[in-house]
């Protein structure tokens, strides 16, 4: 039997707990609280802080290797584990150029791999550097400002139209003492369309990629996943070659999330590369024949990779956010919602709920492909969940 430690005891680590079961395989947990979802599953628990090394030298001593939900890690501090043989999947230097925003811009551009203009914020925060700096970069507004680090679900992301907009947002960072980050600038592209790809990389160099999806956001937060995207075959093979490039250049070993604009005129750039399995492949829980959460598990345990094909026509993803303070489990909306046909859902047995939290989500599974019947189950699966919100 392999044990196999987790970074993070998220939804993520809880929704590898089936696939772990199926595959005999024991899940070590580090999360740092008792309430964390994947406690319920992990046949052990090391109660510690994601960027905690300590903590981490201990999972080490009680599992084979070492997986990541969180990719907030302190890689310098985890480096010297590595060095004494520990098995990190995917390896701390895959994870290396990934971590920070702007690192992961760079990265993606040696590749020649499309992305946005992009420049650090590396100067001044007076306005005329930053004209300077944008002018030098060929950045206009509207722009996007975005924190290197520790950015999720559209935190520390921000939709900037002007000069004093800018001013404000980057004061407003000052005044709150939280200036610790540093800040990248990007490009705001008008994407017709913003769509994912969760590919996975075996220790041999075997990738499977799985059916791409439609991903839509509001307020920079995922909201639903369309499964598969309505996109012609050069997108569909443009953007498997991307993730054949990126995973193969990186000697990846794992999941990985590629999240990407398309616009009007088909032209495909990436925004963004989750090392880690990823809220648009939800959906291959209920639709596909590996999940993406199996295929992880078998990518870092040396398992050959498993089919990510689709086994319906297609499936609807929609996350359940959280939309007030409470304790609540909302069991009369969930019974609700298990009621429409085709649908799965999942609760992540968080006991507190607060606006924008994830909390759970539903994947409805379809048995033809019709665009207008899929947003049509989105709407109705939103309007039982959020009523008159
Ligand atoms: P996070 O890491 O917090 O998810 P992202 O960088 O993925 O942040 O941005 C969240 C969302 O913000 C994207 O899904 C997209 O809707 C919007 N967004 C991000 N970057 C851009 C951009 N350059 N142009 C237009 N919209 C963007």
């Amino acid at each position: 039997m392999k044990r196999v430690g987790v970074i993070g005891g998220g939804q993520l680590a809880w929704m590898m707990a089936s696939a772990a079961q199926k595959l005999g395989i024991e899940l070590v947990v580090q999360t740092p609280s008792p309430h964390d979802p994947a406690i319920a599953f992990a046949s052990e628990t090391i109660f510690a802080p994601i960027d905690d090394a300590v903590a981490t030298a201990q999972l080490a001593s009680r599992c084979d290797v070492i997986t990541f939900e969180n990719e907030f890690v302190n890689l310098e501090a985890l480096a010297p584990l590595a060095e004494q043989g520990v098995c990190f999947r995917p390896a701390l230097q895959v994870l290396s150029p990934l971590l920070d925003k702007y690192d992961q811009r760079c990265y993606l551009k040696q590749l020649n791999l499309p992305v946005p203009k992009f420049v650090a914020l590396d100067c001044e925060f007076n306005s005329e550097a930053i004209h300077e700096l944008l002018l030098d970069a060929q950045l206009n507004f509207p722009l996007v400002l975005k924190a290197r680090r520790h950015g999720y679900d559209g935190q520390g992301t921000f939709i900037i139209q002007d000069m004093n907009a800018l001013q404000q947002r980057l004061e407003s960072y000052f005044n709150q003492q939280e200036w610790q980050s540093l800040f990248l600038l990007e490009e705001f592209i008008p994407f017709e369309r913003e769509l994912a790809v969760i590919a996975a990389r075996s220790s041999t160099g075997e990738i499977v990629i799985y059916p791409i999806v439609e991903t839509q956001q509001e307020e920079q937060v995922c909201r639903r996943v369309f499964a598969p995207a309505d996109i012609s075959s050069s997108v569909v093979a443009e953007i498997e070659a991307i993730a054949h490039t990126l995973l193969n250049s990186l000697q990846a070993v794992g999941i990985f999330g590629i999240e990407l604009f398309l616009t009007s005129d088909n032209k495909v750039l990436v925004n963004e590369i989750a090392p880690r399995t990823h809220n648009s492949g939800h959906f291959t829980l209920d639709a596909c024949k590996t999940s993406q959460f199996e295929q992880h598990l078998r990518a870092v345990c040396d398992l050959p990779l498993g089919n990510p094909a689709l086994q319906y026509q297609g499936a609807v993803m929609i996350n359940l956010l959280g939309y007030e303070y409470a304790q609540n489990d909302y069991i009369v909306k969930r019974q609700q919602l298990t009621e429409i046909e085709g649908s799965h859902v999942h609760w992540y047995g968080k006991s507190k709920s607060r606006p924008g939290r994830k909390l759970g989500h539903v994947t409805v599974l379809l048995d033809s492909r019709n665009p207008t019947q899929s947003i049509g189950i989105a709407e109705k699966v939103e309007s039982l969940w959020y009523g008159d919100v």
